[in-house]
């Protein structure tokens, strides 16, 4: 079985290994493999948290959104449930759960997504303000494991959050 991502090219590359009927999944000499048990069961696990992601299923396109911007590091879609007269969410094509789960090499990819925020909304005309909110975690609220980051704007907006 062959299972293709579009959303990004290393997610691709992981299906691909962990699916292929051709290769044993032992074999530790394939190009991108790695040998040692416990960064395997990490790419074991992460392939699956990919293949159940909700978010991971909009940037593919299996699952339909209303497109609001892209580039080859994001996706920018409309909230489905929208809490304001603007809200859109901005997610990267690489699944990272939260923003609790970012690495070392992920702060221009962060600060990516925060810069597109700001170009939508002022596509959007969202010259008397907006706000970006990322909920991370059962606590704050977050119900998609794919970060996200919330851009909200078109009324006033209560401070603080509940
Ligand atoms: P969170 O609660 O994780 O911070 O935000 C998740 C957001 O995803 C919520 O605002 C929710 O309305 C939105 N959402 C959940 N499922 C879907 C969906 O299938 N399509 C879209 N466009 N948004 C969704
Ligand atoms: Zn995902």
């Amino acid at each position: 079985m062959q299972v293709r991502f579009k959303c990004s090219a290393n997610h691709h590359r992981l299906a691909e290994y962990f699916f292929s009927t051709k290769v044993a999944p032992d074999e530790s000499t394939r190009e991108g493999s790695t040998s040692s048990p416990d960064s395997r069961a990490f790419m074991v696990l992460y392939t699956v948290a990919v293949m159940n992601c909700l978010f991971c299923k909009i940037i593919e396109g299996s699952i339909p959104s209303i497109e609001v911007y892209q580039d080859d590091q994001c996706y920018a879609f409309g909230d489905i449930d929208p809490k304001a007269p603007v809200h859109v969410l901005i997610v990267p094509r690489e699944h990272i759960a939260s923003l609790a789960d970012a690495g070392e090499h992920h702060p221009a990819l962060l600060g990516h997504l925060l810069w597109t925020a700001a170009k939508i909304a002022r596509d959007k005309g969202l010259s008397k303000g907006y706000r970006t909110v990322i909920n991370t975690g059962r606590d704050a609220g977050q119900s998609v494991d794919h970060i996200h980051v919330h851009l909200l704007g078109g009324r006033r907006l209560a401070w603080p959050p509940g």
